[in-house]
């Protein structure tokens, strides 16, 4: 019998009951599913609730007003849980996917992330995508039975979206879909995608509020162009933060409509039985139309031109560069000036450089745009 509110899932969906687990096995939980414990596990970690203090675009305490990844990742959720719904797959995955796909970055965005994969190249590099794992599976220590969260390989395998084939081939079966180029579950797919909705979206408003982006720049883009055109007919007397908001909530409805539309014409298409069928696709069946493909690009490429390489978030960005390797040498001539869970095993006897270099990368990477720049005035000060 079906439970009542319970909703029924596609036969192609992710399900716990053939679920691959969890690393180290549990009994299951009293009232929850496997992937809603998942979600609970990720809301209580100490590394979300960091996310309220790490930039997404703008660093954290130039504004109240702009987009954290906390909220950027709460808007992704948002986004996935009704596309997932909608398809009749899984949403509590979809929800525990998205609250933790970006809790491996570093503060101040993908500034931060990029130099400290520079200043990490001879002791193998730095992706985020592998930290937000690394942090799941790792450095969250809080459960006295196992190390990390112990989270289900269906919430790894999404939050691993992106991952180098030498660093894939170490993680065994999580990370085989990246050397044979597979795809991950529906629901891991969906959360990718609503990711780049949420940021395209809230970058426009934030950079539209920031005085870094015009109306008249924007509505040369067909996505944000054609809401404009409809919200200025209906509503001609509207003034500019409501305008802006009824655009932005148009564009959010019309290319969530679209994925949801055209990933239904694509499950008709390829008829995939289980996820496993999903997972030996070469491309994903979670996809925009191409016509709106085009449009959402469209937008990405005028915000990474005209907002993430603005000249004032460029002089943002070049200082957050320096304070990351700043640290970055810093701490590693002086392992002991770390928080004493790192300073002890980098300045144990048997550390060596690169596992050093790893060590002072997790802490850095752990950090808040705050705590980052209080920390590098401390030092700059001894
Ligand atoms: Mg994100």
């Amino acid at each position: 019998m079906v439970t009542a509110g319970k909703p029924t899932l596609a036969p192609f969906a992710a399900d716990e009951s053939s679920g691959k687990g969890r690393v180290y096995a549990e009994p299951p939980a009293q009232y929850r599913g496997e992937y809603q414990r998942d979600r609970d596990r990720i809301i209580h970690s100490t590394a979300f609730r960091r996310l309220m203090y790490k930039t997404q675009v703008f660093v954290n305490h130039e504004g109240d007003l702009y987009r954290t990844r906390l909220t950027h990742s709460l808007e992704v959720a948002q986004i996935a849980r009704t596309v997932a719904a909608a398809l009749q797959l899984n949403e509590p995955l979809v929800e525990a996917i998205s609250l933790a796909h970006d809790l491996g970055h570093t503060p101040f965005g993908h500034a931060g992330q990029d130099m400290l994969n520079a200043c990490m190249q001879d002791h193998g590099g730095f992706e985020h995508n592998l930290q937000s794992l690394r942090v799941v599976d790792e450095l969250e220590q809080r459960y006295a039975d196992f190390p990390g969260l112990n989270l289900t390989f269906e919430t790894r395998e999404g939050i691993l979206k992106h991952c180098s084939a030498r660093n894939a081939r170490e993680l065994g079966e999580l990370g085989r879909r990246f050397v044979e180029r597979r795809q991950p579950g529906l629901e891991a797919q969906i959360a990718d995608l609503a990711d780049a909705i949420a940021y395209n979206n809230h970058d426009v408003d934030d950079g539209l509020r920031a005085g870094l982006l015009t109306l008249d720049q924007l509505r040369e883009q067909t996505l944000f162009g054609d809401q404009y055109d409809a919200v200025v007919a209906r509503y001609p007397e509207l003034d500019d933060r409501r305008l802006i908001y009824e655009i932005i909530r148009r564009m959010i409805g019309r290319v969530v409509t679209d994925l949801i539309d055209n990933t239904r014409r694509q499950l008709g298409e390829f008829q995939p039985r289980s996820i496993e069928d999903v997972r030996q696709q070469a491309k994903p069946i979670v996809r925009f139309s191409d016509g709106v493909f085009e449009q959402h690009s469209q937008l990405k490429q005028f915000l990474n031109r005209n907002l993430y390489r603005h000249d004032k978030v460029r002089v943002m960005t070049d200082r957050s560069k320096e304070t990351v390797r700043e640290l970055f040498e810093r701490y590693m001539r002086e392992p002991a000036e770390m928080a004493a869970d790192f300073s002890q095993p980098a300045s144990a006897g048997d550390c060596n450089e690169s596992r050093k270099a790893r060590i002072v990368a997790d802490y850095i990477a752990g950090m808040t745009d705050r705590f980052a720049i209080a920390e590098h005035e401390r030092l700059a000060r001894r």
